[in-house]
């Protein structure tokens, strides 16, 4: 048939300028990264076109034998892949996979506590705007002021307090490793099950760079597009085969019709990748990536929220600068430096405006650079901000000096050289 290049010019034309965009900017956005051509295949593949509502051996529909092969290979690879007894691969995303959790283990009105998003929790875990907070009694807990880490004895005692449901830990921009066994005591305390949502981090617990949590959770969620490195999708495992049962009948026929069978398919391809040794080397190398770059702000006087990072994302807290985060987005990006405005702890800003910035190294280290380029790439920044803080509308001579630069080393490290 015909290319799509012939069939639709237009939608081809926006596709070969985000393949550009992505091959000529740095992506520090925290939740992403680059897939393999192998990832992009199996995505890209027939498997689209299948119907298979069910699970593997036990489909609604015929002609399911090759995709149920796919999706064995997903769960079984998922399941060595973080030591669990239960894996389900078909959540479309990590906010369905949340959906199926609660839909297996919760009623309208029961109590959840999350962590707040103004301290890096996610919206799925109870805020106002989402269906978490709105079909549930939602209240969060926060980190300390001084020192931006979760108060475990203010969750205890919060905890005990509220008698929860359900507790959840994880969250979206929380640089620091979290303690799953004191959340683990504190859930069993006051009877409540531990959820732990890992989307941000679990390509660093694949790697065994991070702890893991499915020892200690009931359930654990999890994307597998952000450090994971697959698909975008969801994932839900669990040491306890009974309540896996619970969730397979939560996203199926509970919450989704049928799955995406060549994401899916997609899915056991980047959970092959993950389970060879290079992929712990990739997890410790995007932790020390951070770190470096993370490093080169500080002494350039940047702020970051906890002082530090332990995993794949920091913070970089702006006001000392005088600096908000919308802003400083938009000149990073005339700049070809790409990452997100972000609240940081009790911040005073909205979150249109926010004062900070959050950053993250897995792509960037997925495409080879290391610590030298993150310290650049941290210094780099601090160059484009440091005269935004002198000028609010940006200075067009240093944002074109450091997109030069910024363009010069992504040629250094290509990405999709094969795809035009
Ligand atoms: N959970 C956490 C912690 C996340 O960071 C995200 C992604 O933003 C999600 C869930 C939701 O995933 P998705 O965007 O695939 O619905």
């Amino acid at each position: 048939g015909e290319s799509l290049a012939a069939r639709d010019p237009e939608l081809a034309d926006a596709i070969s300028r985000e393949l550009r965009r992505q091959q000529t900017q740095i992506e520090l956005i925290a939740s992403e990264n680059i897939v393999s051509r192998a990832v992009l295949e199996a995505q890209g593949s027939p498997l689209t076109n299948k119907y298979a509502e069910g699970y593997p051996g036990k489909r609604y529909y015929g002609g399911c034998e090759f995709v149920d092969i796919a999706e064995e290979l997903a769960r079984d690879r998922a399941k060595r892949l973080f030591g669990a007894a239960y894996a389900n691969v078909q959540p479309n995303s990590g906010s369905q996979a949340n959906q199926a959790v609660f839909l297996a283990l919760l009623k309208p009105g029961d109590r959840i506590l999350g962590l707040d998003l103004s301290a890096g929790g996610h919206l799925t875990h109870g805020a106002r705007p989402n269906i978490s907070g709105k079909w549930f009694e939602a209240h969060h807990y926060g980190v300390r002021q001084d020192d931006h880490l979760i108060d475990y004895d203010a969750l205890r005692d919060q905890a005990r307090e509220l008698k929860p449901q359900m507790i959840i830990a994880g969250g979206s921009a929380y640089p620091r490793t979290i303690d799953f066994a004191a959340f683990r005591e504190i859930a069993d305390e006051v009877g409540a099950y531990l959820m732990v949502d890992m989307a941000h981090f679990a390509g660093l617990v694949a790697g065994g760079a991070y702890p893991n949590p499915v020892p200690h959770a009931d359930v654990v969620t999890t994307t597998t597009h952000k450090t994971l490195r697959g698909p975008r999708g969801g994932m839900v495992l669990s040491r306890d085969e009974e309540i896996g049962k619970k969730i397979n009948s939560a996203v199926f026929p509970g919450l989704q019709g049928g799955p995406l069978m060549h994401v899916i398919a997609a899915k056991a391809v980047a959970f092959g990748e993950a389970l060879r040794p290079e992929f712990r080397t990739y997890a410790k190398d995007v932790i020390e990536n951070c770190k470096a770059m993370a490093g080169a702000l500080t002494e350039r006087g940047y702020a970051l929220v906890s002082g530090g990072t332990d995993s794949h994302l920091a913070l970089v807290d702006l006001r000392p600068k005088s600096l908000t985060g919308d802003i400083s987005e938009k000149a990073l990006e005339r700049a070809h430096i790409t990452c997100n405005k972000n609240g940081v702890p009790f911040d005073p800003e909205k979150p249109t405006v926010t004062s900070g910035l959050r950053i993250g190294s897995p792509a960037g280290t997925t495409r080879g650079f290391g610590k030298a380029e993150f310290a650049r790439v941290g210094e780099m920044m601090a160059e484009v901000l440091d005269s935004l803080s002198v000028n609010r509308e940006g200075d067009a001579q240093v944002e074109a000096r450091v997109r030069e630069e910024v363009i010069a080393l992504c040629e250094r490290f290509p990405i999709y050289s094969e795809l035009g």
